[in-house]
């Protein structure tokens, strides 16, 4: 069954888009934990780290690579960020397609909630 997210990235129902390329898509968080709260997530569909293979390892740096530049884009490189992935119920995982959240513009706390 398709996720939201992949609604998202096809088109049928919208969403606040601040990159795009072939390998993945980035948009803002319809319920932002901060200033700054974009959502990174590949095109291909995995549903979570826990899920990914050896083959989508390309994949996964990019998605990080990627938020590096967004963060810069939004200003909150020197401030600092936080990119974060939760994985299952006990990390709070919602929707069951990878997503980096990619969170600034405030202080963080550490241990996190
Ligand atoms: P998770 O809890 O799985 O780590 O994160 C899912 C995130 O997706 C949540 O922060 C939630 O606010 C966001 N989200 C859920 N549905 C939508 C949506 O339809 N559009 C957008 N932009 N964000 C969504």
């Amino acid at each position: 069954m398709s996720t939201i997210f992949k609604q998202i990235i096809d088109r049928e129902i919208p969403a606040e888009i601040v990159y795009e390329d072939d390998y993945c898509l980035a948009f803002k968080d319809i319920n932002p934990q901060a200033p700054v709260h974009i959502l990174v997530i590949p095109k291909k569909e995995i549903a979570s780290v826990a899920h990914a293979k050896d083959e989508d390892k390309e994949i996964l740096g990019h998605l990080m690579v990627k938020s590096a530049e967004i963060a810069r884009t939004f200003g909150i490189e020197e401030s600092g960020y936080r990119l974060v992935t939760n994985v299952n119920n006990d990390a709070g995982q919602s929707v069951y397609h990878i997503h980096f959240h990619l969170l600034g513009g405030r202080k963080m706390n550490w241990p996190p909630g």
